[in-house]
């Protein structure tokens, strides 16, 4: 039978986006959601879809219809021939990779935890780092969504318009529910990490970069020391920097047991993606600022990661290779007034702000970062003539 919907109280993870949704529906299968996009048309009520809530901006919020995709998870296919998979939106990441394991797979990266669901994380542009790797949308060779007429699309290869628009969408096309992504044969690998020299570091910044699968570092404002996380395949021959100190025993093991950590402090975070050569000067004017000015109230670190070029539109790593840095402040602490004064400094760097966490731009602002923008809307104004997948936020930082 259809799930009844129930009301109840909603908060993301780091708890500063909370609301009572109107209703919660929970559909089993691509047919439920269907029916609700259906109902919604003609109730003229709007629908969020929402992944494990780990985005820290109301992307998700309303107090219509709340969508959640968790009883839609598990692999659906796999085409041996090329090592490519049909997955349903409310897997977790860390499901995916124990699902692809099972058929020698992996997914060819992932960002700092994996708790998310891959709808979730491919919907923003979440990513891991790697100066070769794109963000995890980069795995989708295809997928299914309904749009706002309870129209069923199925997106692939042989329209790289729609593809390209439906990898980061933020749930404003439709409802995605189901994926077909490419991944790539499981190996093991080698996670490292070393104590350095801010300045060692950044001298040798290319170098660290270019020689390993996935290099990034955290910059600690208290005692100005990096940590460099490395990872590469277990038999790649990577020699550790000489100027460097482990900082722990090494891991080995495949990606998805490896590189996602547990996070049991609660975080708000303001992340943005940078043309790559712009990375190197744009830390060290937020460096200076975080001494000069913040050091004392901000123990938190900063981080440093690299993401490949794509050609996804409203992926920040759209057309050009980047560097994101993220600043970080502890929930119970004042992070707004930290994040007002950093914001500046990414943007005169050309920055596109990551769209799962804090920043302040509005549509006008981020327009002009994105050069297939206008595509996008229109095609989200086909999908949706209605906007019932619109909801106040996403009326402000997109062009509805
Ligand atoms: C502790 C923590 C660590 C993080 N680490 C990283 C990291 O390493 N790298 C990085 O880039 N980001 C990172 N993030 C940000 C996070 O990955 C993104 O905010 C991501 O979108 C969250 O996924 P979710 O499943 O929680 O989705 P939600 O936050 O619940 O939703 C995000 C968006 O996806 C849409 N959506 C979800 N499912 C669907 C669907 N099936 N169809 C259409 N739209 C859909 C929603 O409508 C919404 O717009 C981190 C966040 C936290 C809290």
């Amino acid at each position: 039978m259809y799930p009844m919907s129930i009301k109840e109280r909603w908060q993301n993870w780091s708890g500063s986006v909370a609301f009572t949704p109107g209703e919660i529906e929970k559909p089993r299968d691509e047919e439920q959601v269907r029916q609700v996009v259906l109902r919604a048309k003609k109730e003229g009520k709007q629908i969020r879809v929402v992944g494990a809530g780990h985005s820290s901006v109301p992307l998700v919020v309303s107090d219509h219809i709340v969508m959640s995709l968790e009883r839609l998870k598990g692999l659906v296919n796999h085409f041996p021939a090329t090592n490519q998979v049909a997955m349903l939106p409310g897997t977790d990441i860390k499901e995916a990779g124990e699902l692809l394991i099972q058929k020698d797979l992996s997914m060819h990266n992932t960002g700092d935890v994996d708790l998310q669901f891959i709808g979730g994380a491919f919907a923003t542009g979440t990513h891991g780092s790697g100066r070769k790797l794109q963000n995890l949308s980069g795995m989708i060779t295809g997928c299914r969504l309904i749009d706002g007429q309870g129209e069923i699309h199925e997106i692939d290869g042989s329209d790289l318009h729609q593809l390209n628009a439906a990898k980061v969408s933020l749930g404003a096309l439709g409802i995605i529910t189901q994926f077909t992504l490419q991944t790539v044969p499981a190996e093991k690998v080698v996670r490292q990490e070393f104590w350095a020299r801010v300045d060692a570091c950044m001298e040798s910044l290319d170098g660290l970069i270019a020689g390993n699968r996935m290099f990034d570092f955290y910059w600690y404002p208290r005692n100005d020391l990096v940590k460099l996380r490395i990872c590469n395949p277990i038999d790649d021959k990577v020699e550790r920097p000489a100027y460097a100190v482990p900082a722990k025993e090494d891991q080995k093991g495949f990606l998805y047991q490896i590189l996602p950590q547990e996070r049991s402090l609660k975080f708000e975070e303001m992340e943005y993606l940078l043309p790559f050569e712009a990375g190197p000067a744009c830390f060290q004017e937020i460096r200076k600022r975080v001494k000069e000015k913040h050091r004392h109230y901000v123990g938190w670190r900063i981080l440093y990661r690299t993401i490949a070029a794509d050609e996804v539109y409203l992926s920040p790593s759209f057309s050009r290779d980047s560097v994101s840095i993220s600043v970080l402040q502890n929930v119970d602490l004042e992070y707004q007034s930290y994040f007002d004064d950093i914001e500046p400094i990414f943007r005169a760097h050309g920055g596109r702000p990551h769209w799962g966490k804090k920043h302040s731009l509005t549509a006008e602002e981020i327009r002009g970062l994105y050069p297939r923008w206008d595509d996008f809307m229109q095609l989200r104004r086909e999908f949706d003539p209605d906007g019932i997948f619109l909801n106040d936020y996403l009326k402000q930082i997109l062009d509805t």
